[in-house]
């Protein structure tokens, strides 16, 4: 029988792994914590009952990824769960820009700029089945829907700032600004709309979901496709030599570019090697769980009621504090997402005690306490809020790093989205997962489509290996 072996399991080595035994591969999964979820796990570190992600907590392009629903995960045990309004940005006036599911509902609340929104996103969002595939897979290939995606694709080349000026209102440009931040980049850099692009029209399609009893559902119900295709899992595995890995026909490593120069060394091809120890980090996050009694008292009575909520003010201070953090400088007022996941799913409550997810963009390798910082920006929008926090957890870059090498420095999006690297990878190639060790494949989110618990950058590595595996097949023949 055909064999494969895939090293971490993330989203993104559990979707490869699955996705092969699916295919009739005889699969071996290691992973080197004491469970497989990698970026997709939740504990109740606070208070007992009280369940908190650990890091993804809020899944737009999970939902309506191709590579999970080819696992039929909902068939396994995952449900998602969708908050009353997908996204919040306030503004100091107690005003705010408000994300709703659908387009229309959202040029609505955005008033004078709601035209230029809906004439931005309504195309997309209404091809985005077909499109999800072209944009969720590697770029330098022939797209299946090439008009749709070219349509897409203008707007994603502009810097964000740039498209900002379409709006007029300042809720508008926040509340663009906020969601163009998850590009960890600064704004007036091309291509720093694409992320942000392909988060809201993912979003207006498939809707800002959480997964019912934690993100950790995500992994199991990934573990339990792998299982019943006959797939092994070996936890507490970790991987530092190729010598460990059991012999099999395809290699598939769910790990950071740099991770597997160290790890094959000079045996990968020089071109090879050398790109992968330059791949370029992206700035980290410090988290901060709370424990909040009665929720968070928000000023703007949308955000009460909001999965997410973005915290830095206007376009202006957002674009100021993701600068600040590409150059290695903490900002004082740190660009802060907020995770209300319990509004969608209330089973991760205790009585009245709601677990509130917090992270703020610091520097790559940030080794101060952000803790202040976070607690200035909550209290900003949301008087009070301080009272009401009645146990705390902080998790600083060092400990990401720690748990997992995939977020070097806490970085955790696995390298920046510079150009280069948005659009191709760590390398420039048409095969950005292949090793240039013949059956040796990369899987992480440092490979296309990039970051986020939507298993695609798996998907893409399993085919790649399939393909390998069905030319040595045919050569044999
Ligand atoms: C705080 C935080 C918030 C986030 N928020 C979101 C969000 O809201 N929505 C979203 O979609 N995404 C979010 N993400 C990003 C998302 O979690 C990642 O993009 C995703 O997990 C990447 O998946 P992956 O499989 O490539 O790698 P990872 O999830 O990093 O998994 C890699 C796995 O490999 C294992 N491993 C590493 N080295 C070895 C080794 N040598 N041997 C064996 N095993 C090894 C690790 O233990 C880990 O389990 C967030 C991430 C963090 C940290």
């Amino acid at each position: 029988m055909t064999s494969a072996v895939v090293v971490g399991g993330g989203p993104n080595g559990l979707a490869a792994a699955a996705l092969l035994a699916k295919a009739g591969l005889d699969v071996t999964l290691l992973e080197a914590a004491d469970e497989v979820g990698g970026g997709t796990r939740s504990d109740e570190a606070i208070v007992p009952g009280l369940l908190h992600d650990c890091c993804s907590a809020v899944h737009p392009m999970a939902v309506s990824s191709p590579a999970l629903r080819a696992l039929d995960l909902e068939r396994h045990g995952l449900r998602w769960l969708l908050p009353d309004i997908d996204c919040v940005h306030p503004l100091d006036d107690g005003s705010a820009g408000v994300l709703l599911r659908s387009v229309a509902d959202t040029a609505r609340m955005l008033g004078p700029d709601g035209d230029r929104y809906r004439a931005l996103l309504a195309g997309p969002v209404r091809h985005w089945d077909a499109l999800a595939h072209d944009v969720m897979g590697p770029l330098l290939r022939i797209p299946t829907h090439p008009l749709a995606l070219a349509r897409f694709g203008m707007p994603t080349a502009l810097p964000a700032s740039l498209l900002a000026r379409l709006f007029t209102t300042r809720r508008a440009r926040a509340l663009w600004a906020g969601v163009a931040a998850h590009a960890f980049r600064p704004l007036s850099r091309p291509f720093t709309s694409a992320i942000g692009l392909g988060i809201l029209t993912a979003g207006h399609a498939a809707g800002w979901a959480v997964a019912e009893g934690g993100s950790q559902s995500i992994a199991r119900s990934m573990e339990r496709v792998l299982r019943r295709h006959g797939g092994t899992v070996h936890t507490g595995v970790r991987v530092t030599d190729p010598r460990q890995l059991p012999s099999a026909d395809v290699t598939l490593l769910d790990l950071d570019p740099g991770q597997v120069a160290a790890l094959y060394g000079d045996r990968l091809p020089a071109r090879v090697r050398g790109a992968y120890r330059r791949f370029r980090r992206a700035p980290a996050v410090f988290k901060l769980d709370l424990a909040v009694e009665g929720g968070v008292p928000w000023r703007n009575e949308h955000a009460r009621r909001a999965g997410t909520v973005h915290l830095g003010g206007p376009l202006t201070e957002v674009a100021g504090a993701e600068r600040a953090v590409v150059a290695g400088r903490m900002p004082e007022h740190p660009f802060v997402l907020v995770g209300q996941q319990y509004l969608a799913d209330p089973s991760r409550s205790v009585g009245d005690i709601h677990p509130v997810y917090t992270y703020a963009h610091v520097p790559y390798g940030y080794d101060g306490d952000a803790t202040e910082a976070i607690l200035r920006q909550l209290e900003r929008f949301a008087p009070g809020v301080r009272d009401r926090v009645v146990g705390r957890r902080a998790t600083p870059p060092a400990r990401f790093a720690a748990a997992n090498p995939n977020f070097a420095g806490g970085d955790i999006i696995t390298g920046a989205r510079t150009t280069p690297q948005l659009l191709l990878g760590p390398r420039p190639t048409t095969e950005p997962y292949s090793t240039g060790l013949p059956g040796v494949f990369l899987c992480s989110a440092a490979t296309p489509p990039g970051p986020g618990a939507h298993g695609m950058c798996g998907a893409g590595a399993a085919v790649a290996a399939l393909r390998h595996l069905g030319v040595r097949a045919a050569r044999r023949h």
